[in-house]
């Protein structure tokens, strides 16, 4: 049986198992999370965590060297970040529209006078835009800044392209390093489909089917937005900016796609999405490896959504409307959020925070949203790391269009 069947059948049985674990009294479900779902679960999220720093290093140190010219890495760096921030400020206004149409705010009971929500200090956007060069690298890796490893990497690499063949040795330990690394992914994505299961049979168990009840047009409308944005948005941007098949596309990354599920982490995720936009999907190494980590780091459109839906539903139970010159301001502010969102579970909450200030609604109103958060958490980073691979492979497939005009015209 192939892989993407595995861990489609895991995700089938995840859901099952975790909603019948929400019937069975909570003292069963806590023995049976604790000595079987969750120590299954974290065991495969270290695996993947394991080698996220030393991919992201390696591949991006070589993905520099491969483009060979530094002034290439600016152009595909530009197309990048025009297209992270262009799609994100697509799903807030996706996501905005479908609030503002399905009202998941109106209609239901909400207790906001019990609504406390204690805020959590978000990184400073300014912050993590100085701080992007590391003035330790060490440091960098061992706190897993992806940021700051990326840059350090870019370094590393144009030092490699600019010296040549001088430093031709070290650049082949890079290569074999990568070796490995493929090696031990390979290896990991094996226990993926355990893993995947045993994480959200924990979560499902855990959020519980009651949190649903007047949550439940919430729920319904971030997974709209989800949903219109990965199958509208990226469709076309994939069929017209990059004249390829969506389908392909998702069929062929939809193994990664699991995997950000089961973990609701772009960084967990990272590895195997880099693999299946490169063996799956045939992106060059050179673009996967720069493109994805800095997406999996930068651009959270799933986030970006569930922050619009969000601040609508919390001005809609606050009858607090929103004018159109706060949902520009939602637009500007959750897209600045989305790139210092971390890739790690839940942070698109912390940062919700940010966005509900600038607009001046109240913080509390997160209050009534987190009980659900969880499992929107696994759907948002789903599209997430969606976004970054179709970065990934429109450019690709753009670059290898022109490298074949030029053969032509050579030969
Ligand atoms: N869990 C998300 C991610 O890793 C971030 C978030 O929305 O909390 O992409």
């Amino acid at each position: 049986m192939s892989l993407t069947k595995k861990i489609l059948i895991a995700l089938i049985l995840g859901v099952a198992v975790g909603i019948g674990l929400t019937f069975a009294p909570t003292d069963v479900f806590s023995v049976i999370d604790t000595y079987a779902l969750n120590p299954v679960g974290e065991i495969f999220l270290n695996l993947i965590m394991m080698i996220v720093v030393p991919i992201v290093f390696v591949s991006i140190v070589l993905g520099t060297v491969g483009l060979g010219d530094p002034s290439k890495l600016g152009k595909i760096g530009i197309q990048t970040i025009s297209f992270y921030l262009i799609t994100t400020a697509i799903a807030l206004v996706i996501g905005l529209g479908v609030g503002l149409v399905l009202k998941p705010g109106e209609g239901g009971t909400f207790d906001i006078g019990d609504a406390s929500y204690e805020e959590e200090a978000a990184p400073p956007i300014m912050d993590t835009i100085v701080q992007i060069i590391p003035k330790n690298p060490i440091e960098a890796m061992s706190t897993g800044n992806m940021l700051q490893i990326i840059v350090f990497a870019i370094f590393i690499g144009v030092a490699l392209a600019v010296l040549g063949k001088k430093t031709s040795g070290i650049r082949n330990l890079f290569e074999q390093a990568n070796e490995i690394l493929i090696f031990l992914v390979n290896a990991i994505m094996k226990t993926a489909p355990y893993g995947a299961f045993a994480l959200i049979a924990s979560a499902v168990g855990e959020a519980g089917l009651d949190a649903l009840g007047s949550m439940f047009m919430y729920m319904f409308a971030v997974i709209l937005a989800l949903v219109l944005h990965g199958a509208i948005t990226y469709s076309i941007a994939i069929k017209t900016l990059g004249k390829a098949s969506p389908v392909k596309f998702y069929k062929s990354f939809f193994p990664a796609m699991s995997v950000a599920f089961s973990t609701s982490s772009s960084s967990a995720a990272l590895p195997v999405s880099m693999k299946m936009a490169q063996e799956k999907l045939g992106v060059k190494k050179s673009i996967s490896s720069f493109v994805q980590p800095l997406g999996a780091t930068i651009n959270m459109d799933g986030t970006a959504i569930m922050q619009a839906v969000a601040t609508v539903f919390i001005a809609q139970v606050y009858a607090e409307p929103l004018g159109l010159s706060q949902m520009l301001m939602v637009v500007l502010t959750a897209t600045l959020a989305s790139i210092g969102t971390a890739g790690v579970p839940g942070v698109g909450l912390i940062m919700l925070a940010m966005v509900l200030k600038q607009v001046g609604l109240p913080v509390d109103g997160i209050a009534l949203i987190i009980g659900v958060d969880r499992l929107l958490d696994m759907l948002r980073t789903s599209l997430n790391i969606t976004g970054d691979a179709a970065c990934a492979y429109i450019i690709s497939e753009n670059e290898k269009r022109k490298n074949d005009l030029l053969e032509e015209k050579s030969a």
